[in-house]
């Protein structure tokens, strides 16, 4: 008898760190009193100013249907944002505006992606990428970066990684969930690979504002003119103004190619919300120092959870350069026994534990592609933090 679902239904795996963090939130209704690292999330609230442009636009009845890749004041404030702040000059036409991010990078593979095309993908990688080349019918390859080098891939292992059917590169700096960001230099070693092998990137770029210390964004369609008519930017207003809620995200890049992401776009959703749209003109229009404050205590909270990791006997963390993730190694407690007398196998086993037993939610490193460690996202208080990481720290120093 036929399945009932699809194959393509029956091959995708459900969001990882939605589904714990629905779980968690699930933990917490019933009045349990868990920590919530899993979600990758800004604790912060979305500046007054922004929720003002939105009340506005209701109250102004801007509450239909817009053109389904985005208004055009929304696409020119991403023009200038781009070129202000990132180098990259792009018409209105080269921007689609999306339901997220992730949908920019949905439609991008989609518009890209055929069936056996093999899709570049550096480990760790942020939880969807896989799933949405797989929705393509591509084919993900995964390269995985050395902790001593950051977790970055470099150059070379990106060559050795192209065969003939390789046709995107998924790029994301800062990383989610190393927190690696990509320097000038790597960047353009890596853009010279896809020009000489004609290889598409799509760059998710959601963590841009979060870099904290020396490090510094750069666009690879920056870093290495050649491929800007190979590359499609992908950013969005979740993480810097704090909007994860009001998703918007938006892609630039090719005509041809952010045309067809907004052709696709008005067959499958129309356009984003249109009180979202007018909120995120405020957002990149407006004033800059609510972003560099949230910065500033991301930073604060960075270097307080580096410490402690390391300070754990048997942990060791890496100085993340970005974005609002650690992702300490804790591959020294496989083979550990919990309380409950369950041996932790792998990182998915250890989060188990840690969130039964500890009442902390972090995300197993397998669910990036890469284990032997987990992702503690920082994006909540200070307090939580101190809370969550001395839970965590008792728990596995009792392990036997
Ligand atoms: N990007 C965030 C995270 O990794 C949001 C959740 C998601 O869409 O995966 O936690």
């Amino acid at each position: 008898m036929a399945s009932r679902l699809s194959r393509r239904a029956m091959r995708l795996s459900p969001s990882p760190t939605l589904a714990l963090d629905a779980k968690t939130k699930d933990m917490q209704r019933q009045g349990i009193d868990v920590i919530n690292f899993g979600i990758g999330e800004p604790d912060f609230d979305t500046p007054s100013h922004i929720k003002d442009a939105a009340v506005q636009a209701i109250q102004k009845g801007f509450t239909k249907y817009t053109p389904a890749s985005g208004i055009p004041e929304l696409k020119e404030a991403i023009c200038k944002k781009l070129a202000d702040d990132n180098g990259l000059q792009y018409e209105p036409s080269q921007i689609v505006v999306s339901v997220g991010a992730k949908q920019a990078i949905y439609n991008a593979v989609q518009v890209l992606c055929d069936e056996g095309d093999e899709v570049v993908v550096p480990a760790p990688y942020w939880v969807s990428y896989t799933e949405i080349v797989k929705l393509a019918g591509g084919e993900p390859v995964e390269v995985p970066g050395e902790e001593s080098a950051g977790f970055k891939m470099t150059a070379a292992q990106f060559e050795a990684a192209v065969t003939s059917k390789t046709k995107i590169l998924m790029l994301n700096s800062p990383n989610n969930p190393s927190g690696a960001v990509f320097d000038e230099a790597e960047l353009r070693a890596i853009g010279e690979v896809c020009a000489r092998r004609g290889i598409y990137i799509i760059s998710d770029e959601v963590y841009e504002k979060l870099v904290f210390g020396g490090n510094k964004h750069v666009s690879i369609a920056r870093a290495n003119p050649s491929v800007k008519d190979l590359t499609v930017v992908v950013n969005g207003v979740s993480k810097t103004f704090a909007m994860t809620g009001w998703r918007i995200g938006y892609a630039a890049g090719p005509r041809d190619i952010i045309k067809a992401m907004g052709d696709l776009q008005g067959q499958v959703t129309s356009n984003p919300t249109s009180i979202s749209q007018k909120a995120s003109v405020a957002a990149l229009l407006g004033p800059r120092e609510p972003v560099e404050d949230m910065v500033r205590e991301f930073g604060k909270r960075r270097d307080y959870v580096v410490r402690r990791f390391n300070s754990m006997p048997d942990v060791t963390c890496g100085e993340p350069g970005g974005a609002f993730y650690a992702f300490p190694n804790i591959s020294g407690f496989f083979g550990r026994r919990a309380a409950s007398g369950d041996v932790l196998k792998d990182s998915a086993a250890l989060s188990g534990a840690i969130l039964r037993d500890a009442r902390v939610s972090v995300v197993p490193g397998s669910a990036f592609g890469m284990e032997g460690y987990v992702r503690v996202s920082y994006a909540t208080s200070m307090a939580n933090l101190e809370k969550g990481l001395d839970r965590i720290e008792a728990f596995l120093a009792n392990l036997a």
